[in-house]
C-alpha cells in the first residue's frame, strides 16, 4: 500500500526523481509479507545468503571491471535487502520504516542527498543503504555532527545491524589507536566528520601499513550534511607542530666547520688522483662535499661514533649542510642579515626574496652560522580540507532537513544531486512573515511578550538565537520577568539534548544558538523514554523502572493532547542567520511528522544582517512605511530584502570556501602523489630495482652535468664529476680510472661498480636487512622532504598575499610556483635517496632483533612529533569542540582567538568576528 501523500504533486523535477523510485517500493512492500513469515534466525541468515550472491556474481570478475560490477549486483540486491532490514529495525527497534523512508534510503544508496524535514527519521533511513552497502564487507561509515549523536546513533541503531548479524563500531574522539582500528574493521562505523578526517592525515604519517587505523574509503553517509560539507568546509583540517624539533643540531654542526680545512684533488707523479684536506669545493657547480678526513674529524667534534650509521642520519645531514652553508653561501650576495632575519637574495635581480626559505635544512644552517635565532615556528605537518577528504569516497550521500538552498554547490564541488523526498504526513506548520521593529529594545520587549503570553496558555516555544550572547542577553530579560526557562548553546551535546528533548513539554521555554540539540528529535508532550533514563538512579529495580517510564508515558500522552489542543510547538526566531538554511533549520525544529505548529521571525532595523546588508533603501521604505514606538512592520517588501541580503551572504561565502578548495586542490595531487608514495614505501612495493634504476638515472644526469658529449674529453670537467659522484655514491675520487676511456666506457664502469657497491652491502647485512633498511631511510627521506615542502607552501601563501601580481591572478601564480617547489622536492627525494642508500653504512647490531625492534616502535621522529602535535578542527565542530582542541588552544579569559565567536557562527572568533575587528 502506497502513502497517500506520495500520490500528490509536488516539484518538477523532484517529483520526476521520486516517481522513478516508486515501482521499487511497490517492489520492497510485495516482500513484506515473505519476510515477516521468517523466525528471527532465518531473518538473520538473510545477510548470509545476501552476501554469497553478491560474491558469487562478483567471482572472476577482472579487477577492473570489478566496481562497476558490484555497483550493479548491489543495486540488484537492493529490493530484498531493504525488506529485511525493515523487518529487522521492526524487530530490533519497534519501528517500521514509512515508504518516505525506504526512498530516501534509496536516494542515499544512489549516492545522493536525501533532503529529509527534521523528524522524518533520518536516523532509521540510514539503515536500509548502510546495509546493503554493507553487504560488501567493505566498510561503511556513518558521519555525524558530534561525538555524542555518533554514539547515540551507533547504539540505537547498531541493534538493527547487530540483528542482522553485522558489526557496527563507533569513534569517538578519546578512543586509542587499536579501538580505533577495531571500530573501522567493523561492517558499519559511526563517528564525526573530524575523527574521520584526522585518522586519514594520521594514518599517513604512520610507519608501518599494520598500525593503519582505516582501512579505505568506499561509502560514507553524512548526516546533517549541510553542517558538515558547507559550514564547516570553510576551514581545513589540519595537524600541526614545530617545524624544527631540534635547533640544536644546526648550531653543534655549525661549530664543527671552522675546524676543517678547505682541500683539493690531486694528481700524484704516477697520475692517481688523491683528496688533500677536510672538503672539498666546487664554485661552478655549487657543490661542496666532506673527505674521509673531513668526515673523521666531524664525528670526533661531534662526538659521534659513526656519522654514516643510520641512527645518526640528522648529524651528517647537519654537517653538510652547515658545510654548505659555509663554503658555498655568501653574505650579502646570496642573503642578507636583516632584524635578526636570513633574507634570500634573488642571484638574478639582487632584489630581496622576503619570506622565502631555503628547502631542506640550508636556511637553519645559515641561521646557525650568523648566529641568528632558528626559528622554531607552527608549521603544518598535515592538512587537508573537507571537501577533499569527502571525495575520496567511492560514494557519498548525505541527508539534511535542509540542502535544497544549496543544492548548487554540493553539485559543483562534490557532483552530489539533491532530492527532495516529501514529508510523511502532510506538513502544516504555519510560518509567519517577519515582523520588523526599529530598535533590539523593542524587537526583545516583543519577543518577551510573545513569551510570557505563550507560557501562560500551555504552549511551548523554542526561542532561536544567533549567538550564545545573544541568548544570555534574552535570558535576563525574561529572569527580569520571572519567565522559567532553559538556555542552549551548544556546549554540552549530550546534556543538551536531554534538555531539548523535552522541549516539547507545555509551557516549556527552551533558548538555542542554532546548532544547540540538532539531531535531537522534540516530542510534543516531551519525551517519556528519555526523561526516564534520565531519572534511571532513582529507582532501584527493573519493575520500578517499568513503573515509572509508564507513568511518564501516561502524563506524556495527555501533555500531548493538550499541546496539540494549544496548536503546537511555536518557533520564535530573534535574527535571521547570514544563511536562509540555517533559518530554516530553526523552523523546522516544529510540526514533525505532521504536528500542528507555527514559527515567526522578529527581527529589528539594527540587527548586523538589516545594518550590514539591508541597502539603505530598505531603511527608507521602513520609515516610509511608518515606525512607530513599539509598532512593528510586517511587509513582504521587507522580507524579500531581507532575503535578498541573505542570498548576497550566501554566495560570498560560497567564494570563500571555493577559493580554500582551489588552493588546496593544487596541495590535493602533491598529498595523493605522496601517500601514494609512502604507501608503497610502507608495502614493500619500492624495490631494490627500483633503487638501481634510479642510480643510473642519476648517472646519467651527471654524466651530461659533467661529461659533456658535445664536448671532448679535453673539456671535460673530472674534478667536479668526482666530487658529484663522490657526494651521490659515495666513491673515493681517484678511486676509479678513466683515463683514456669513452663516455661510454666509463659509464659501463660506473654502472657495474653501483651494482657491486649494493649487493656488496646487500650481503653483508642479509637481504631482509637490507630491505628494512631501505625502506626506513626511504620513508624518513620523504617525511622529511615532505614536511619541508609544507613550509615552503605555507610561507608561499602568505608571500602570494602580500606580494603585488599586478594583473596576474595569484592562484595560477600559486599553483606555478607549488609545482615548481614539488618538482624540486621530488628530485631532492630521489638526490637523498641515492645518496643515503650508497653512502650509509649500517652497522649489524649486536642482536639483529635491533632494526627489527626499531621497525616496531618507529623512529623517535613521530614519537618526538606526536607529543608536539596541535589537531586544529574546521569550523571548530559547531560550536562545541571536542576537548582536544580546548587544551591544545588554551584560551585565553574573555573571548580568546580560538574560541567559537560569540556570533554563534561555530567558527573560531579569530575567524570571524574578530578577523573583521582587526581589520581584515
Ligand atoms: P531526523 O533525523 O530526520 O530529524 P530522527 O531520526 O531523529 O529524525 O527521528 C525522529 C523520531 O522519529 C525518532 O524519535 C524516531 O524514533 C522516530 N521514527 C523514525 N522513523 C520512524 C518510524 N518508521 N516509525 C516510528 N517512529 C519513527
Ligand atoms: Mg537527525
Amino acid at each position: 500500500m502506497i502513502n497517500r501523500v506520495l500520490t500528490k504533486v509536488f516539484g518538477t523535477q523532484h517529483e520526476r526523481d521520486i516517481k522513478k523510485l516508486m515501482p521499487r517500493v511497490r517492489a520492497i512492500n510485495a516482500l513484506e509479507p515473505a519476510v515477516k513469515a521468517l523466525s528471527d534466525e532465518a531473518l538473520r541468515a538473510k545477510t548470509e545468503e545476501l552476501r554469497s550472491r553478491l560474491a558469487s556474481v562478483l567471482e572472476g570478475v577482472p579487477e577492473e571491471d570489478r566496481k562497476a560490477a558490484r555497483a550493479r549486483a548491489l543495486d540488484s540486491l537492493l529490493e530484498e535487502a531493504f525488506a529485511v532490514a525493515r523487518e529487522a529495525s521492526v524487530r530490533a527497534l519497534g519501528m517500521r520504516p514509512f515508504d518516505v523512508q525506504l526512498i530516501g534510503g534509496m536516494v542515499l544508496h544512489q549516492g545522493k542527498i536525501s533532503e529529509m524535514k527534521t523528524g522524518e527519521g533520518k536516523t532509521l533511513v540510514a539503515t536500509m543503504p548502510v546495509y546493503l552497502n554493507a553487504l560488501a564487507g567493505r566498510g561503511v561509515h556513518v558521519i555525524t555532527v558530534n561525538d555524542y549523536l555518533a554514539r547515540r546513533d551507533a547504539d540505537w541503531m547498531g541493534k538493527i545491524y547487530r540483528f542482522l548479524g553485522l558489526t557496527v563500531g563507533c569513534i569517538q574522539n578519546s578512543l586509542l589507536d587499536d579501538e580505533r582500528q577495531k571500530a573501522y574493521a567493523c561492517d558499519v562505523t559511526y563517528g564525526t566528520n573530524n575523527e574521520f578526517g584526522f585518522d586519514y592525515l594520521r594514518d599517513n604519517m604512520k610507519f608501518e601499513i599494520e598500525s593503519m587505523v582505516q582501512r579505505g574509503h568506499v561509502y560514507a553517509i553524512v548526516d546533517e550534511v549541510d553542517s558538515i560539507l558547507i559550514d564547516e568546509a570553510r576551514t581545513p583540517l589540519i595537524i600541526s607542530g614545530p617545524s624544527e624539533e631540534n635547533t640544536d643540531n644546526y648550531y653543534r654542526c655549525n661549530r664543527v666547520i671552522p675546524h676543517l680545512v678547505k682541500g683539493s684533488e690531486e694528481k700524484d707523479k704516477y697520475g692517481n688522483k688523491t683528496t688533500t684536506g677536510d672538503y672539498l669545493v666546487d664554485e661552478k657547480s655549487r657543490t661542496a662535499v666532506l673527505t674521509d678526513e673531513g668526515v673523521a674529524k666531524a664525528e670526533k667534534y661531534l662526538n659521534v661514533e659513526n656519522l654514516y650509521d643510520l641512527t645518526s642520519i640528522d648529524m651528517l645531514h647537519g654537517t653538510e649542510q652547515a658545510l654548505r652553508a659555509h663554503a658555498l653561501y655568501k653574505k650579502d650576495v646570496d642573503y642578507m642579515i636583516k632584524d635578526g632575519q636570513v633574507l634570500i637574495v634573488d642571484e638574478f635581480t639582487g632584489r630581496v626574496l622576503p619570506g622565502r626559505r631555503w628547502s631542506d635544512g640550508l636556511h637553519q644552517a645559515v641561521e646557525a652560522k650568523e648566529n641568528v635565532k632558528i626559528e622554531r615556528e607552527n608549521q603544518t605537518l598535515a592538512t587537508i580540507t573537507l571537501q577533499n577528504y569527502f571525495r575520496l569516497y567511492e560514494k557519498l550521500a548525505g541527508m539534511t532537513g535542509t540542502a535544497d538552498t544549496e543544492a548548487s554547490e554540493f553539485h559543483q564541488i562534490y557532483k552530489l544531486d539533491v532530492v527532495v523526498v516529501p514529508t510523511n504526513m502532510p506538513m502544516i506548520r504555519a510560518d509567519h512573515q517577519d515582523v520588523v521593529y526599529a530598535s533590539e529594545r523593542e524587537k526583545y520587549d516583543a519577543v518577551a511578550n510573545e513569551i510570557v503570553e505563550l507560557r501562560e496558555r500551555g504552549q511551548p516555544v523554542l526561542v532561536g538565537t544567533v549567538s550564545i550572547e545573544k541568548s544570555e542577553h534574552l535570558s535576563g530579560i525574561l529572569k527580569g520577568r520571572k519567565v522559567p526557562h532553559v538556555v542552549l548553546n551548544a556546549k554540552f551535546h549530550e546534556k543538551e539534548a536531554e534538555i531539548v528533548a523535552q522541549a516539547g513539554k507545555p509551557g516549556s521555554v527552551t533558548i538555542a544558538t542554532n546548532m544547540a540539540g540538532r539531531g535531537t528529535d522534540i516530542v510534543l508532550g516531551g519525551n517519556p523514554e528519555a526523561f526516564a533514563e534520565h531519572r534511571r538512579n532513582e529507582v532501584s529495580s527493573p519493575e520500578e523502572f517499568a513503573r515509572m517510564l509508564a507513568e511518564l508515558r501516561e502524563k506524556a500522552a495527555e501533555d500531548r493532547e493538550k499541546v496539540l489542543s494549544e496548536g503546537g510547538l511555536i518557533i520564535v526566531g530573534t535574527e535571521r542567520h547570514e544563511s536562509r538554511r540555517v533559518d530554516n533549520q530553526l523552523r523546522g525544529r516544529s510540526g514533525r511528522q505532521g504536528d500542528p505548529g507555527a514559527s515567526r521571525f522578529y527581527l529589528s532595523l539594527e540587527d548586523d544582517l538589516m545594518r550590514i546588508f539591508g541597502s539603505d533603501r530598505l531603511q527608507k521604505i521602513m520609515r516610509r512605511l511608518g515606525m512607530e514606538e513599539g509598532v512593528p512592520i510586517e511587509h513582504g517588501m521587507v522580507s524579500r530584502a531581507i532575503e535578498r541580503a541573505q542570498k548576497q551572504v550566501e554566495g560570498r561565502n560560497f567564494e570563500t570556501r571555493k577559493h580554500l578548495l582551489e588552493y588546496d586542490d593544487v596541495m590535493n595531487r602533491q598529498r595523493e602523489e605522496i601517500y601514494s608514495l609512502r604507501r608503497d614505501i610502507l608495502a614493500g612495493r619500492r624495490s631494490k630495482e627500483e633503487v638501481l634504476a634510479l642510480s643510473e638515472t642519476v648517472l646519467d644526469y651527471v654524466l651530461g652535468r659533467h661529461l659533456a658529449e658535445d664536448k671532448g674529453p679535453s673539456e671535460w670537467d673530472f674534478s667536479a664529476f668526482d666530487l658529484d659522484l663522490k657526494e651521490y655514491y659515495g666513491i673515493e675520487p681517484g678511486s676509479l680510472d678513466f683515463a683514456g676511456k669513452t663516455r661510454e666506457e666509463i659509464r659501463e664502469v660506473l654502472s657495474g661498480t653501483l651494482q657491486e657497491k649494493y649487493e656488496t652491502k646487500e650481503k653483508f647485512l642479509g637481504e631482509e636487512t637490507m630491505r628494512l633498511h631501505e625502506r626506513f631511510v626511504m620513508l624518513q627521506i620523504v617525511d622529511q622532504q615532505w614536511k619541508d615542502h609544507l613550509l615552503a607552501i605555507d610561507h608561499l601563501k602568505e608571500g602570494i598575499g602580500l606580494r603585488g601580481y599586478g594583473q596576474r591572478d595569484p592562484l595560477v601564480e600559486y599553483k606555478k610556483e607549488s609545482f615548481e617547489l614539488f618538482t624540486l622536492m621530488k628530485e631532492r627525494i630521489e638526490d637523498q635517496t641515492l645518496q643515503y642508500l650508497f653512502r650509509l653504512q649500517p652497522v649489524l647490531r649486536e642482536a639483529e632483533s635491533d632494526i627489527e625492534s626499531e621497525r616496531r616502535a618507529p623512529v623517535p621522529m613521530p614519537r618526538r612529533r606526536a607529543a608536539n602535535v596541535n589537531y586544529s578542527y574546521g569550523a571548530a565542530a559547531s560550536g562545541g569542540q571536542d576537548a582536544r582542541v580546548e587544551t591544545v588552544h588554551r584560551a585565553s579569559p574573555k573571548i580568546g582567538r580560538n574560541d567559537p565567536c560569540h556570533c554563534g557562527s561555530g567558527r573560531k572568533y579569530k575567524k570571524c568576528h574578530g578577523a573583521a575587528a582587526a581589520g581584515a
